[in-house]
């Protein structure tokens, strides 16, 4: 990388963690890295800053991401959506997926996740503003879903991730936030050790952690924007 974007960079990192920090008001939170059609050499930079977790959106892009990075303390989370033939690799290549939302998923990552790994860690991605376009569970599919994981020795369940319908105003944002806050706070009460609601991203991730995000991604704001999803 140039000297200049290098520079770039590191400016954008400390700010973003700076202001998620702040809005914590002392409570944890976790900055994930979206980096998905960015460069390897642009994980290496923020990696050797200090942020250690990255969000992918596409498996292939990642995995060959990943071969070019190997030896990099990197924890990896999945955060696009999941067909179930994918779930073999997912299961063999990431530390995290954030969008589990169906049952048959959970079988077949417990079945590909080798003996020699850690479980791989799950969060139920759930569709908070009923889009018809989004993927994720309903809510009151969450309970159920959750019970599922937990059966499975070679999963770990942490929590709940959503992506917000763009909403022009960002009050209705924060209703949706505060919905999954909700459906958080009900899943604890079942599964004490969850301790992971992913939510946020570049535009809303302060208001995301004041409504009781404990993850967000962020991509644009750190890596700059993207030029093709
Ligand atoms: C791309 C993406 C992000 C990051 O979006 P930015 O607006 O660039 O911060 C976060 N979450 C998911 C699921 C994404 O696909």
């Amino acid at each position: 990388m140039q000297e200049q974007d290098l520079k770039l960079l590191e400016v954008a990192w400390r700010s973003v963690t700076q202001r998620a920090e702040a809005a914590a008001q002392g409570r944890p939170v976790q900055v994930l890295a979206v980096s998905k059609t960015k460069p390897a050499a642009s994980i290496r930079a923020l990696a050797a800053l200090g942020q250690r977790a990255f969000g992918e959106n596409y498996v292939q892009e990642a995995l060959a991401k990943q071969a070019e990075l190997a030896g990099c303390a990197i924890e990896w989370h999945l955060i696009g959506p999941l067909q179930s033939n994918k779930c073999r690799e997912v299961a063999e290549h990431f530390d995290w997926l954030q969008t589990v939302d169906r049952p048959k998923l959970v079988g077949l990552l417990a079945r590909h996740r080798p003996d020699g790994m850690a479980p791989l860690n799950l969060l139920i991605q759930v569709n908070i503003d009923d889009e018809a376009s989004k993927a994720g569970c309903q809510p009151d599919a969450i309970g159920p879903l959750a019970d599922a994981i937990a059966g499975e020795p070679r999963l770990c369940l942490r929590g709940l991730m959503a992506i917000p319908a763009p909403a022009p105003d960002l009050d209705a944002r924060r209703r949706a936030f505060a919905r999954m806050r909700g459906c958080f706070d009900a899943l604890r009460a079942s599964h004490p050790a969850v301790d992971t609601l992913s939510m946020g991203m570049s535009e809303d991730f302060e208001l995301a952690i004041r409504e009781g995000a404990t993850m967000v991604r962020v991509g644009s704001l750190l890596f700059g924007a993207r030029s093709r999803e």
